[in-house]
C-alpha cells in the first residue's frame, strides 16, 4: 500500500520568523510515534529558515516552483541546484496558480519535471480541471492531456528512486487539484476524487507502465480541512493531501494528518 504524504502549500504567506514558529509548534503537535510523511512548501525567502527549523525531524522542505535550468540570465528565478544547496528535497510543479498567473504550461511542467528527476528532487506535479471543463464533460480529457504531456519523453527505466523517496514509492508524486476546489471551500466528493485519481493513474500507466503507476502517489488537493481529511484519505486511490489554507495553522495541519492517518 502506498504511504500517505501530506504537503503544505503556504503560497505567499509566512516570513522566515513565522515559518520557524510554525515548525516549532507543529513538531510538538505531531505524535512522537507518527510515521507521517510531511513536507512544507514555504515561499522562497523562508526556505533556509524552514530547512534549519526542521533539522533532526522527519519533516521535509520543498519549493513552490523552480526553473528547469541550473543557471542563466533568468531574473527572479530559482534553479534546482540552488534549491538543493539550501537543503530542499521536494518541489511543486504546475500548481494551478502558477498556470493561471505565471504562464506555466504543460510544456514547462514537462521541462521542470525532467529537471527535478535529474536532480533527485521529489516533484509534486499538480493537475486538475476548471469548473467549466467539468461541467462540459471534459475532465477526463483535460487530466489525460496534462499527465501525458507532463510525462512526455520520460524513460521509466531512467527513473532512479535511490535517495529521494522511501522505497517502494515512485519518486514522482501527482496531486489532483480541481481548480474549482482550490481556496473555495468546495471539496470534491469522494466519488469525484476517486474517479479523477483513477484517470490520472491510468494515464501514468500509459506513459510509464503499470508498475510505476501503482507506486506513484496521487494526493488530493482542494479545500482539505481537518473535518474532511479522514474521509478523503480513506479512499483507496487517495495517497495523501496537498493543503493550502488549512496548512497555515500548525494545529489545523497536524489535525489533518491525525484524522487521515490510519483511515485506510
Ligand atoms: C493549494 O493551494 O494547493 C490548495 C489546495 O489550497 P486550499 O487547500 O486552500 O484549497
Amino acid at each position: 500500500m502506498r504511504q500517505h504524504l501530506f504537503a503544505a502549500n503556504w503560497k505567499m504567506y509566512k516570513t522566515p520568523e513565522e515559518a520557524t514558529s510554525f515548525i516549532q509548534a507543529f513538531k510538538s503537535l505531531l505524535p512522537p510515534e507518527s510515521k507521517a510523511e510531511a513536507v512544507l512548501f514555504p515561499s522562497t525567502t523562508s526556505l533556509a529558515a524552514a530547512v534549519h527549523a526542521v533539522a533532526g525531524t522527519r519533516i521535509a522542505i520543498g519549493a513552490q516552483t523552480m526553473h528547469w535550468l541550473d543557471s542563466g540570465a533568468y531574473t527572479g528565478e530559482t534553479s534546482p541546484t540552488m534549491l538543493l544547496a539550501l537543503g530542499c528535497t521536494h518541489v511543486l510543479i504546475g500548481h494551478s496558480e502558477r498556470r493561471q498567473y505565471f504562464n506555466e504550461t504543460d510544456t514547462t511542467v514537462n521541462l521542470k519535471l525532467k529537471s527535478a528527476l535529474a536532480h533527485h528532487l521529489v516533484p509534486i506535479v499538480c493537475v486538475g480541471e476548471h469548473f467549466e471543463e467539468r461541467e462540459g464533460g471534459l475532465t477526463a480529457k483535460v487530466l489525460e492531456l496534462q499527465v501525458s504531456i507532463a510525462l512526455e519523453g520520460i524513460d521509466p527505466a531512467g527513473i532512479d528512486p535511490a535517495g529521494i523517496d522511501p522505497a517502494p514509492a515512485s519518486p514522482i508524486v501527482f496531486a489532483y487539484e480541481p481548480v474549482w476546489a482550490i481556496g473555495t471551500g468546495r471539496t470534491a466528493t469522494p466519488e469525484i476524487a476517486e474517479d479523477a485519481h483513477k484517470i490520472i493513474r491510468r494515464s501514468i500507466a500509459q506513459a510509464l507502465g503499470s508498475d510505476l503507476a501503482q507506486t506513484t502517489r496521487i494526493l488530493y488537493g482542494g479545500s482539505v480541512k481537518p473535518d474532511n481529511a479522514g474521509s478523503l484519505c480513506s479512499l483507496e486511490e487517495v495517497d495523501g493531501a496537498l493543503v493550502g489554507g488549512a496548512s497555515l495553522d500548525p494545529a489545523s495541519f497536524a489535525d489533518i494528518i491525525k484524522n487521515a492517518q490510519g483511515s485506510r
